[in-house]
């Protein structure tokens, strides 16, 4: 098995626990489950269901607000942004629209048909959905794609441990939908190949980067 997002070969480990296979990426850092336990939409979309953030729940709006905290200082004013990746909610899109920033919204099971193919994003943000790609590495391409020069993206995934035995303690894949994880490293190289410069990280669960050239 090759590295989906470098093309390296790939390392196996199973958990005993769940009996999954995931394969881990040396140079890139990147840990993926087997692609025989990638979810269909309508298996996603039940578990999906379940989530019932309410939009004015404090704690909700405080955990957005958190991420804008890290992005914002650290970017040239954005004079408009995506939020890729929204689930049921616009309340990222509010809270950014409160900041001074138009803001479009997207989600390929809740909100369908919200995107325009043409317009382009000073920012596009996108919280707790690269863990749930199939494909990884072509949406972070798309999402560079739709960038204007300078563009920034800015995302959200818990970074793994980048060691087995801790990762198999680790509570994050232990969701079904949950199927590829990253870090800091996997992100520099995604950077790297689409000629955007990495910008930084807090070493935790976000990135931001951006876009440098056309691609
Ligand atoms: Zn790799």
């Amino acid at each position: 098995m090759l590295c989906h997002i470098c093309n390296t070969l790939v390392k196996s480990f199973t958990h005993t626990k769940n009996e999954i296979l995931y394969y881990h990426c040396e140079p890139c850092q990147y840990i993926f489950k087997s692609p025989l336990y990638y979810q269909d939409f309508s298996s996603q979309k039940e578990r999906y269901n379940l989530h019932t953030n309410h939009e004015e729940d404090l704690g909700y709006i405080a955990y957005f607000q958190r991420f804008l905290d890290f992005v914002l200082p650290h970017i040239d004013m954005p004079k408009n942004a995506l939020d890729f990746g929204c689930g049921r909610s616009s309340l990222l899109a509010s809270l950014l629209i409160k900041s001074g920033i138009d803001c479009d919204y997207y989600d390929p099971i809740y909100h369908p048909k919200t995107l325009d193919e043409s317009k382009k994003y000073d920012l596009i943000v996108s919280t707790e959905v690269f863990e749930h790609l199939h494909q990884p590495r072509k949406v972070f391409e798309d999402l560079i794609q739709r960038l204007t020069p300078k563009g920034y993206l800015a995302i959200q995934t818990q970074f793994h441990p980048n060691d087995e035995e801790a990762f198999k303690n680790w509570y994050y894949h232990q969701d079904p939908t949950h199927i590829v994880f990253f870090r800091a490293e996997t992100f520099k190289i995604l950077a790297h190949k689409y000629h955007c410069e990495y910008l930084m990280d807090n070493d935790k669960n976000m990135v931001i980067i951006q876009k440098t050239k056309g691609i």
